[in-house]
């Protein structure tokens, strides 16, 4: 998976953010995997139905979830496009997902991060404890 957060790039396997599907992350690279599918299923369907398609195809890789949609820059690309968001808290949130424990960056107010924390789906208590309380 490929995601820009404020302009910079982040890489992860799938897997790595799967296992806390109810976090944004895990839904935003489910909805992306499913894009994939439809724009790569497409060329064919085009050429061989056209003529016969209802005329909402491009209805169909519209997310009807506005939380997502809003996230995401341009459904069809290959990759997700987050705006406005702390890149710093984000490498703190990938480490997370990798290692199963979630530390405030030193480089950032408490406060800020739970902001971060809030928009990505995270619950508070999902702190370590070392970070829990400040
Ligand atoms: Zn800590």
């Amino acid at each position: 998976m490929k995601i820009f957060v404020s302009g910079k790039l982040f890489e992860f396997e799938e897997a790595t953010v799967k296992w806390r599907p109810e976090h944004l992350l895990a839904k935003l690279c489910k909805k992306q995997l499913e894009q994939k599918q439809d724009v790569s299923a497409d060329p064919n369907a085009v050429d061989i139905t056209l003529p016969n398609r209802p005329s909402n195809d491009l209805g169909l890789i519209r997310s009807p979830d506005a939380e997502i949609e809003a996230s995401t820059a341009d459904t069809r690309s290959e990759h997700i496009t987050v705006h406005g968001r702390s890149t710093d808290a984000f490498k703190a949130i990938m480490a997370y997902y990798q290692t199963g424990r979630l530390h405030i960056p030193l480089c950032m107010c408490t406060g800020a991060f739970k902001d971060e924390m809030d928009f990505w789906g995270i619950s508070t208590s999902e702190l370590t404890k070392c970070c829990l309380y400040k």
